[in-house]
């Protein structure tokens, strides 16, 4: 059997040391199990997303060594797709749109007597649209923005309580939903979740290779993917890259990028070795640290 596996980065901002260590990661298992490895552009959140991201991704990933089985599948030229997952999901009476501001909920929950001190008290959705009659929906959708939510009681209620997911062969996660999540958002029109098990489905992904950041959206994903009739695809999570003091190298903690290290002279084929080395965790430099990068990952082989 051909197993098919994807990496999948938004094009939010240019790719950092971590996000290389997980395409190297996706590399050397497409390899090791002569799967094919896919690229998939994840660009359908127009607030954020930029074209030239895009661009200086597959570009930065070539010059990494990192190579993909074409085309390269760009999420916003395929929104039919997913509007045809909403239509399912709406057809099944399982999503419902909310009209809610951030400041409602904020309120309602605030109100609740058993408030949460959760610091996004907003990704608690306190259900106040959930059982809006169908006229007051179809009102107030004529001219209110609104989100599609996705009735939590309802969809596990089809698909079983033991609903779970595997690491690999490994440990089994059960799902734990315990809210309405988001399926559509007010100002794009799909979620991350929704579009990803889609595209996962659609592209024959029979291994999923990403981070252990990505683990609380997997039991979302295998609850859309139950739902929705989807294929279940093996999910191996691996650990994330840090810097020296723990913290995870992300976008937001201004992690070194690599068209700074391409720019800086740094040698791709030592920089592959050094995040593909066995238990290569850590990413030992300071940020602006770069005659210590140089020494090295520097030109010379
Ligand atoms: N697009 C997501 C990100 O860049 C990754 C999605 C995934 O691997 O499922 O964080």
């Amino acid at each position: 059997m051909q197993y098919h596996t994807r990496f999948a980065p938004s094009p939010t901002g240019l790719l950092h040391v971590g996000n290389a260590y997980s395409a190297l990661k996706c590399q050397a298992w497409a390899k090791k199990h002569h799967a094919e490895l896919l690229l998939r552009i994840e660009d359908i959140d127009h607030t954020r997303c930029r074209s030239e991201f895009a661009d200086a991704i597959v570009e930065d990933l070539r010059w990494l060594g990192v190579s993909w089985q074409s085309p390269v599948r760009f999420q916003s030229r395929h929104l039919q797709d997913y509007q045809q997952a909403i239509h399912t999901l709406r057809e099944m009476g399982l999503i419902y749109p909310c009209f809610c501001t951030r400041k409602q909920i904020q309120q309602e929950i605030m109100r609740m007597a058993s408030a949460p001190h959760a610091e996004d008290v907003t990704a608690l959705y306190p259900g106040i649209c959930r059982d809006l009659s169908v006229s007051e929906q179809h009102g107030r959708m004529q001219h209110e923005p609104f989100a599609w939510r996705l009735n939590i009681d309802k969809s596990l209620a089809i698909v079983g309580a033991d609903i779970n997911w595997r690491d690999g062969s490994e440990y089994v996660h059960t799902v734990n939903i315990d809210h309405d999540i988001i399926i559509g958002r007010k100002d794009i029109d799909f979620s991350y979740h929704l579009a990803v098990v889609v595209d996962d489905a659609l592209q024959n992904i029979s291994h999923i290779i990403r981070g252990q950041d990505m683990e609380d959206s997997t039991g979302i994903h295998r609850l859309l993917q139950k739902l929705l009739g989807l294929p279940e695809p093996v999910y191996l999570h691996h650990p994330l890259l840090c810097d020296q003091s723990g913290k995870r190298l992300a976008k937001r903690n201004g992690a070194t990028t690599l068209k700074g290290l391409h720019q800086m002279g740094v040698d791709a084929f030592k920089l592959r070795n050094f995040l593909s080395g066995a238990g290569a965790l850590c990413w030992p430099f300071a940020q602006g640290d770069e005659r210590e990068i140089l020494n090295m990952l520097g030109k010379t082989r």
